[in-house]
């Protein structure tokens, strides 16, 4: 299973989890607008379901995104 989304699917995706989740990063709780980001990044939490399902993605800012513990495949 692939976990590269396109852009289309990442849009609906994206759109699944404003639907489900509070537009705030997931790890550090602050805003799109406190990141100076126009959109969040999309960080999965499993890598052997769905990429697609909003269950297992979560909203997080640039800074967090980049940080070691989410760079991990997690099992
Ligand atoms: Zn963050």
């Amino acid at each position: 299973m692939s976990y590269h989304l396109n852009a289309r699917q990442r849009e609906e995706v994206y759109k699944k989890c404003e639907l489900r989740y509070p537009e705030v990063c997931s790890h550090c709780q602050k805003t799109l607008k406190e990141c100076e980001m126009v959109k969040f990044y999309l960080h999965h939490t499993r890598y052997d379901v769905d990429p697609k399902d909003p269950e297992y993605i979560r909203f997080m800012c640039k800074s967090c995104n980049k940080l070691e513990i989410f760079s991990r495949i997690l099992p």
